[in-house]
């Protein structure tokens, strides 16, 4: 079978069609808005259109959403949790042609395709068992005869909004979690992946109708300034999760924050690995490697910073260069290929723009640094000797540029590790245990995530996911983040047929 048959049973498999329609309650809408192409990174070829939203299409949206609210939150936790479980199964059942999918309209590599459509199981699966874990704690009242506790009640309808490089494993982290916590969402995908949002969609409409319950999972393909603003100044979502850019974060918290809305802001990082001289070098070598050139640099948790104390650094420094060229750069369909194209253009002109930057301001280019000569988006994975106060090493570049900083003491690898405005994912190499703790301790790294003798990318669907500082503060996923889908309500039960009021104050008539 040739690639193109493939591609094309594949998208058929999925529903895919030359023109889609962008919004769907658990049935498709008509929608009337301009039509939106997807493109192919690996040769910059049209894979098919969608018909976004117009505003009134995202109403027709919201009204079945809200709608839908009013009787999921009263469905017990355990039987949405089944509704979860179903659409796990269903994930199963179409991973292939997910995974190939995320690989031809992201351009990560098959692995990478398939990894995310993974961790949307895995997250389905924890909350299946969440479903019977919502617990409040109960508390001892001061009051005799009376009892206090706590319960988590649903939230409402919750908007999503995703980031191009991981299409749909961010949606799953928040749609499994709040469909558990009572929540319907309606999920606007970035423009540059819509395909990818609308193969999931059609997965969750077999999932609604085996189940009855449409409008729990919704989505709408639209542009910001008609879907994406609208759902910002939206009341009848009381959370919205969003996944971006530190630029859009903070137009988010501008919108949301005066309506008393939540959000969820997952944003930029600046990720760092502090390598120690004691180091084991194979492992320092590969987690770096994978951490910067996967995912063509395009993860939030993207290794951007090489922090190397200066004994290890030439013979680090050398390690990376021969790992670099052995990095097969292609087709992200092909076995084989660990780095597939950047997402467009304008991903190009930034990294171009970021290295001569960094030249502008001292930093030398030890390997890589040019744009390939083929169709497509792509471009060498590169090095760049740097220091820390460059300005341009304090910004996000989201591509493979991987900064090499050196440093003499563990105080200043810290320093150089928390010297930037983002606070996402950190990692040390070391084989001393007072280095690991001490980069672990409340003076070590400010970041949400901190890891020994691992890479910064590649987290788990198990702990809480999420930066500090001007990445945002949220937190997705695993441990308690299910709980800023709920509201929590206290309770007070007075069975002692008096009336003592608390702290002891008198108020008798
Ligand atoms: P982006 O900010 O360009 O877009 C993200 C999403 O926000 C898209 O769906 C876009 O349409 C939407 N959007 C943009 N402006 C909006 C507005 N005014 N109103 C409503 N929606 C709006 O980001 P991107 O290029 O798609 O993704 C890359 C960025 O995402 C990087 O900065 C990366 O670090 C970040 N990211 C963060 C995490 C995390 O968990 N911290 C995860 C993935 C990506």
């Amino acid at each position: 079978m040739t690639t193109a048959t493939k591609t094309s049973d594949m998208l058929a498999r999925l529903g895919i069609q030359d023109v889609n329609p962008g919004a769907s309650t658990g049935s498709w809408i008509d929608t009337k808005g301009a039509e939106l192409t997807s493109y192919n990174p690996t040769t910059g070829e049209a894979i098919a259109k969608v018909r976004q939203a117009t505003r009134a299409d995202y109403e027709e949206v919201m009204k079945v959403a809200t709608k839908t609210f009013e009787t999921w939150r009263l469905v017990p936790a355990p039987a949405r949790g089944e509704v979860v479980r179903v659409l796990g199964n269903k994930l199963r059942e179409y991973k292939q042609e997910l995974g190939h999918l995320v690989a031809l309209e992201n351009g990560k590599i098959l692995s990478e395709g398939l990894g995310e459509v993974q961790e949307m199981i895995d997250i389905c699966d924890f909350a299946v068992g969440l479903s019977r874990q919502l617990y409040g704690l109960s508390m001892h009242s001061e009051r005799p005869g009376h009892r206090m506790y706590e319960q988590w009640q649903p939230l409402g309808v919750v908007g999503v909004v995703s980031a191009f490089n991981f299409p749909i494993a961010v949606w799953a982290w928040n749609a499994a979690l709040a469909a558990v916590c009572g929540d319907p969402t309606v999920w606007k995908p970035s423009s540059k992946v819509p395909l990818c949002a609308i193969a999931v969609q059609r997965i969750c409409d077999e999932v609604m109708k085996e189940c009855h319950c449409p409008g729990v999972f919704n989505l709408v393909v639209g542009r910001g300034n008609d879907v994406g603003d609208v759902m910002l100044a939206d009341h009848r979502l009381p959370l919205i999760s969003a996944t971006g850019s530190t630029r859009m974060g903070r137009r988010i918290a501008e919108v949301v924050s005066p309506r008393f809305g939540r959000t969820i802001l997952e944003l930029g990082g600046n990720n760092a690995i502090v390598v120690m001289d004691d180091a084991d070098l194979d492992l320092a070598v590969r987690a770096a490697t994978f951490a910067a050139v996967g995912t063509a640099g395009q993860r939030c948790t993207s290794l951007r910073r090489l922090v190397m104390q200066k004994g290890i650094a030439p013979k680090l420094i050398e390690r990376l260069k021969k790992a670099y060229a052995s990095v097969k750069i292609g087709d992200p369909n092909d076995p084989g290929t660990l780095m597939g194209p950047l997402v467009d253009e304008g991903a190009i002109n930034d990294m171009m723009k970021a290295i001569e930057a960094a030249k502008a301001e001292g930093g030398e280019v030890l390997y890589g640094g040019k744009r390939l000569d083929r169709p497509g988006f792509f471009v060498e994975p590169t090095l760049v000797r740097a220091r820390a106060d460059m300005k341009i090493v304090q910004e996000e570049t989201f591509a493979p540029v991987l900064y090499l900083i050196e440093f003499d003491t563990l105080d200043q690898a810290i320093a150089i590790n928390n010297g930037v405005p983002q606070g996402l994912s950190s990692a040390i190499f070391t084989k001393d245990l007072m280095a690991a703790e001490k980069f672990l301790s409340a003076a070590g790294s400010d970041c949400g995530i901190a890891n020994v003798n691992i890479g910064t990318s590649g987290a788990e669907i198990g702990g809480a996911f999420g930066g500090e500082k001007e990445t945002g503060g949220g937190r997705e996923a695993g441990s308690d983040s299910w709980k800023v889908y709920m509201r929590r309500q206290t309770v007070t039960i007075n069975g002692s047929g008096q009336l003592p009021l608390a702290q002891g104050v008198k108020f008798d008539v």
